[in-house]
């Protein structure tokens, strides 16, 4: 068990329900929860154990919840293409030939992309996931892993891997590491076999992570294979629910949205990934409206190419205003809550907010820089601007996971971060060769 941490004298953003911030504050930690948030710098008792981190000048808030994520192999390879030919030219192939060296070395490179970047959990769907639940046990990351299920016929991950997975890994990294069940998208699968993913969600006991209504010719394929579009195909066969977290939903009608909120559905809103591969913007101020509960994802880093999850704040705070000329849209606040609670609540995590008793995973962002200047003291809606519009995963300092210093001063604790850059750059260009064969 991890003994105690002292974050002290930063400006604490709590997140709670009355939107606590304390200027300055601290937060203290014991084991993986959070023993005290409150007003002014830490003065109780210090125990030999016990770590400081000296917060002046900085903001600490709950970490950020990547919703939808893929651990990345061969970021800013070929991918000018669009969505449907870039999945059957590259990403498929590739994925098709990963070793599980090659899988544990690509997860490595993308948690620590994220952690450096203030993303304490990512909700990751992509292959062999044992190897993914070693690389998030070591590096330190909350992970809620899924396969990639297809039909048999397209040759990527079926039922029975996901099941060998979740009896693998499940619980790995002392609890941190979750299996759900993983279903890639429609044109590679039909209406029996999102049946089987809930089956098989219903007999684990587990979540589901499924792509929904992402691009346009998904959505036409559904309707001229099926005669109905994916989410209301998913809803008929009881993939939708409380336990699912269905990724993009660019293209959901009103029928489907009212699904979505009836059944509880969380979506992780990706519009980072939506604008570079072309595949419009999603229909967030209907969703909100209609009371569903959106994060945020990056997505891929083959379809990003940044897991800078500041990034994606920004696209969620600014796209919707441009595409409507609705300035009034998406506050600053709305969107940081998005990163932060509301991925929380998607997986049913004790996350998301800085209370007493929650678990402790939270980031330390600096304020001491021009990009975070002028900044009124004491004043929680410049925080939040700054958060959504002028911050970068840069400004990350230190991240705690479960109570753990995973990340402080922009080094990494459980992992060495040039080895991991080699082997990740080694497993791409041996993948690559496989295919290129
Ligand atoms: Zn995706």
């Amino acid at each position: 068990m991890p003994g105690r941490v002292i974050v002290t004298n930063g400006s604490v953003v709590t997140l709670d329900d009355a939107n606590t911030a304390f200027f300055p504050g601290h937060v203290v930690t014991e084991g993986n929860r959070i023993t005290a948030v409150g007003e002014g710098p830490y003065t109780g008792p210090l125990g030999p154990t016990d770590v400081t981190v000296d917060a002046t000048g900085q903001v600490v808030m709950p970490g950020l919840v990547d919703l939808h994520y893929h651990t990345a192999l061969a970021k800013g390879f070929s991918d000018h293409l669009p969505l449907w030919e870039y999945l059957d030219q590259y990403w498929y192939p590739l994925i098709r030939q990963l070793d599980d060296d090659a899988a544990y070395w690509a997860a490595m490179v993308s948690y620590a992309e994220s952690l450096r970047g203030g993303v304490t959990t990512v909700n990751d769907m992509y292959r062999k996931v044992p190897s993914l639940a070693q690389a998030a046990a070591r590096i330190g990351i909350r992970a809620v892993l899924s396969n990639d299920i297809v039909s048999p016929q397209n040759n990527i991950d079926t039922i029975d891997d996901n099941r060998e997975a979740y009896r693998l890994a499940h619980g790995a990294g002392d609890g941190r590491v979750e299996v759900y069940v993983g279903f890639e998208w429609l044109p590679l699968g039909d209406a029996d076999l999102l049946a089987q993913v809930r089956a098989l969600a219903n007999e684990l006991g587990t979540g589901i992570h499924i792509h929904l209504n992402e691009s346009l010719t998904e959505v036409e394929d559904a309707l001229k294979r099926f005669g109905k579009r994916p989410a209301q195909l998913a809803g008929e066969q009881g993939v939708l629910g409380s336990d699912c977290v269905a990724a993009h939903c660019v293209w959901l009608d009103d029928d489907e949205i009212a699904t979505m909120a009836a059944t509880g559905t969380s979506i992780s809103h990706n519009p980072s990934s939506n604008a570079k591969l072309g595949n419009g913007v999603a229909r967030l101020p209907e969703m909100l409206a209609a009371g569903i509960n959106v994060g945020v994802g990056h997505d891929a880093a083959e379809c990003n190419n940044s897991r800078d999850l500041f990034q994606v704040m920004k696209f969620a705070g600014t796209i919707h205003r441009a595409v409507r000329q609705d300035s009034s849209l998406t506050p600053a606040e709305q969107v940081v809550r998005m990163a932060t609670r509301n991925g929380s609540r998607a997986l049913h995590h004790e996350t998301g907010s800085l209370e007493v008793g929650k678990v402790a995973d939270l980031i330390v962002i600096e304020t001491r820089l021009p990009e975070m200047t002028p900044l009124i003291p004491g004043n929680l809606e410049h925080i939040y601007s700054h958060l959504v519009y002028a911050a970068n995963a840069s400004m990350v300092t230190t991240t705690i996971v479960d109570g753990r210093i995973v990340m402080r001063d922009r080094k990494l604790t459980f992992a060495d971060e040039a080895e991991v850059v080699a082997k990740a750059n080694e497993a791409f260009l041996r993948v690559l060769r496989r295919i290129e064969g």
